[in-house]
This record gives C-alpha cells, sequence and structure tokens, in this order.
C-alpha cells in the first residue's frame, strides 16, 4: 500500500463541538448580569435536560465526579462503609467512594457489553449477606456509553436494601428499551466535560425521579446551607453548583443532543463497515434493547501490534488514539483493593482502542483514520 502522508492537522479522540447556539444563551446571561449568583439560566438547563431525558428532577453541578460524590452523600454512603464497582471505568467512578472514606470492591466487566458483570454482582450479593458485608451502595458504570441493564441490576439489589448509583457519565442520550441511560437507578450521575458527547466547558448532573434526593443533592452542593437570612449550617457541604456561564454553555449543547448522538453512532458504523472485517478486529455489539450513544469508538485487536506501537503510528500520521481504561485494581493509588476477577478487563486493556470519534470529523477524515488503521494491520498481517 502507499505510504500515508500526514493529516494536516491532528485528527482528534472528542473535542467540543459547538453548535452555534450557545452564544445566544451566554448573551442572554450576560445581559442579566447573572454571571454570579446563579440564575435562572441554570433551572433552564436542569429542565432542558429533563426535557430531553425523560428524568423528572435534576441538579446542575461543577463536575460528573462532583454528582457521583454528592449521590454517595445522598446514599448515606460513609466511613468504613462498602461500595462495589466494575474495575473497568474512568477514575472518577471510584474517587468519591476514597472521598467518602468508604471501602471500594471492584468487579470484573462483562465480555459482552463490558459493564459490570451482573452474574458476578448477584453471586456475591448471596455470599455478602450471609457474611453480614452487603454494600451500602453499588455504582453502574454505561462505559463508552453502553447503558447498563438497570432492571436486571435493580431486581437483583432489591431484596439487599442496597442502593443503586448509575454512573452515565459517558452515556448521554443513550437509552435501553426506550429509558434514557441512568434511568431506574436510585439517581444517575452525567458529565459535561470536554471531551464528552456534549458539553457545558467542565460541569456535571445528577438526576433521578426522587425528588427529595434531588433536592438534597441541591443543598449540599451550595454548602448545606439552612434555608434562613443567616449563614446557618447543620452539616457540611459543597461548593459545586454549575456556573451560570457553563449551564448557558450546555443549554446550546441540549439542543443539537439527538444530531450528535446519531452522528456518534454513524461514525462508529463507518468505522466497523470498513474495518470489521480486519483479521483480529472487533467491534462491541449492543445488547438487544440498546441504542448506545456510541460515545468513543471502540476496538479491540488480536494484540499484534501491539498497542503503543499501533497508537504510535497513528500518532505519527496525526490520529489521536487512546488505549482503553486502565482497570482500577491495577492502579498504584488503588493497590490492595478487592477485586472480584478482573480477567476480562485486563484482557480488554491490553488489546482495546479507542478512535477518533468527534462530531465534527469530516467524512475524508473518517477515509484517513481507516485507511491508517488498514495500513497498520495490514504490515503485520
Ligand atoms: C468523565 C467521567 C466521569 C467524571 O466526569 P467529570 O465531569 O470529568 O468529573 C465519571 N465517570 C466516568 C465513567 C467518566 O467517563
Amino acid at each position: 500500500m502507499k505510504t500515508q502522508t500526514q493529516s494536516p492537522y491532528r485528527i482528534l479522540l472528542s473535542p467540543p463541538h459547538m453548535s452555534g447556539r450557545e452564544r445566544k444563551y451566554v448573551d442572554e446571561v450576560f445581559a442579566t448580569n447573572f454571571v454570579a449568583p446563579a440564575g435562572p439560566i441554570l433551572s433552564r438547563f436542569e429542565q432542558m435536560f429533563c426535557e430531553r431525558t425523560g428524568f423528572s428532577h435534576a441538579v446542575a453541578v461543577s463536575s460528573g465526579t462532583a454528582a457521583l460524590h454528592l449521590a454517595l452523600r445522598c446514599a448515606g454512603v460513609e466511613r468504613g462503609d462498602r461500595v462495589w464497582a466494575p474495575t473497568f471505568t474512568f477514575i472518577a467512578s471510584i474517587a468519591p467512594i476514597i472521598y467518602q472514606g468508604a471501602t471500594p470492591v471492584l468487579f470484573d466487566c462483562d465480555a459482552h457489553s463490558w459493564n459490570i458483570d451482573l452474574g458476578l454482582v448477584e453471586e456475591e450479593l448471596k455470599k455478602a449477606a450471609q457474611r453480614n458485608e452487603l454494600p451500602k451502595a453499588i455504582i453502574a458504570v454505561d462505559l463508552y456509553g453502553m447503558p447498563c441493564d438497570l432492571e436486571h441490576l435493580k431486581a437483583i439489589a432489591a431484596s439487599y436494601e442496597v442502593a443503586v448509583i448509575a454512573d452515565s457519565a459517558e452515556a448521554i442520550g443513550s437509552r435501553r428499551e426506550g429509558k434514557h441511560a441512568g434511568f431506574g437507578a436510585d439517581c444517575a450521575a452525567f458529565s459535561f466535560n470536554g471531551n464528552k458527547l456534549i458539553t457545558t466547558g467542565g460541569g456535571g448532573l445528577l438526576a433521578s425521579e426522587d425528588e427529595k434526593l434531588v433536592e438534597y443533592a441541591r443543598f449540599l452542593s451550595q454548602q448545606a446551607r439552612a434555608p434562613v437570612l443567616h449563614y446557618e449550617h447543620e452539616e457540611i457541604g459543597y461548593n459545586y453548583r454549575m456556573s451560570s456561564i457553563n449551564a448557558a454553555v450546555g443549554c446550546g449543547q441540549l439542543e443539537v443532543l439527538e444530531e450528535r448522538v446519531t452522528r456518534r453512532r454513524e461514525i462508529f458504523e463507518n468505522y466497523r463497515k470498513s474495518l470489521g472485517s480486519l483479521p483480529g478486529i472487533r467491534f462491541p455489539d449492543e445488547p438487544a434493547g440498546a441504542r448506545a450513544n456510541r460515545w468513543l469508538s471502540v476496538l479491540t485487536t488480536n494484540g499484534r501490534p501491539d498497542l503503543a506501537k499501533f497508537i504510535l503510528s497513528l500518532n505519527e500520521l496525526g490520529i489521536e488514539a487512546r488505549r482503553l481504561w486502565k482497570p482500577m485494581h491495577l492502579q498504584g493509588a488503588l493497590k490492595g483493593v478487592n477485586v472480584i476477577g478482573g480477567s476480562v478487563a485486563e484482557r480488554l486493556f491490553e488489546t482495546g482502542l479507542c478512535l477518533p470519534s468527534g462530531t465534527d470529523m469530516t467524512k475524508a477524515d473518517e477515509e484517513f483514520v481507516a485507511t491508517a488503521v488498514k495500513k497498520i494491520v495490514s504490515e503485520i498481517a
């Protein structure tokens, strides 16, 4: 094959993609001087989020990590409690457990959905109940936007009175049986970080059908200040509220959420079409009933060439690619953590790759990336 010359610009993994409608909302914030304190645009953003996802209540906060931290506080997670979570995820799923002084117990993922292995969870719940070591909460992550089977998880957890928290940070716009990702958990955390499917330039949100839960999270996110005229605090909260400017950007992004999901899915399908039959290359299928947002186009290889070489070769052509999440039980910061299984996650880390998935990539960019991957794979064949 002819050598490919470098792309004239870097083709990034998942850069922000503004719709052009954000300015209108930001101007409104300036016009009303609601730059601070929190103004009406925040409620507008929360309302728009609820309209588009079907959630009844939402509080916008400064990050997805903050939303997860609030979720744990709402579940009553305290020092010494156990919280179960998948090992195959980003550190932000686990860090809030540590903030609370609680103990994470990590679970392997299933090879099909890459989400927490519900068979393992069910087995371990039985054992934990006997040992009197039940977790206070289970965090299910919708990894790379693939929505978890929360109905199944809720059914498993129901008889043990364990809270179910959805880390849907990567899954805005994903659905399962028509329900939005995170729907059915006690609460669901979302992220609007710059690399996510839509962005507020940094931000998060906690959503739930439970109004009291969301109101408590809102209270905690504003320093747990009691509703009186002076500064009265009966408990310790956080400064986690989203700023109005970020919310304004978010309103402009929510307007185009569905378009963005459609385009991400199209990018994934295009990669699958052009690369899916290469030796050793596999793209994850959607479980029945799931409609993933395909936040990042991910694939697995048969381990050849090794991933470092693969990523370096793509980089040299101006293509940003990354390995999949490194399992949490292999992280130095979590050394000694209890893990149930782990070999599926390890294997995915050893063989998996994310390709550029930004919604503003051109057709030519997509073809450029596909050609590069074909070339790299053919060179080792
Ligand atoms: C991005 C992400 C978060 C955290 O979101 P931030 O807004 O970056 O704090 C949490 N969990 C997962 C799985 C994520 O990918």
